[in-house]
């Protein structure tokens, strides 16, 4: 876990650390070039309660280098939310 992941973590009531997590695990960041899917949580980012620019310049493993990711949210995979 990140730094700024853990330092968030700390900083707010279990109960906002779980839901932090879960959406950021929702966000989804697609490789323009190779289409590789990974979680923004998964790349060590924490996207909460934020709506902005859709895409972000980052290395991706697949393609080895550089490159233009979308970001988008999945749909909830738990009815319970
Ligand atoms: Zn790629």
């Amino acid at each position: 876990m990140r730094f700024r992941q853990r330092l968030l973590k700390s900083i707010f009531p279990q109960r906002w650390a779980e839901e932090m997590e879960a959406d950021s695990r929702s966000w989804i960041l697609r490789c323009q070039d190779c289409g590789l899917e990974r979680s923004v949580w998964e790349v060590g980012d924490v996207r909460w309660k934020v709506v902005g620019s859709p895409s972000r310049y980052r290395h991706c493993p697949q393609c080895g280098h550089a490159t233009w990711h979308t970001l988008y949210r999945q749909p909830s995979e738990s009815p319970a939310e």
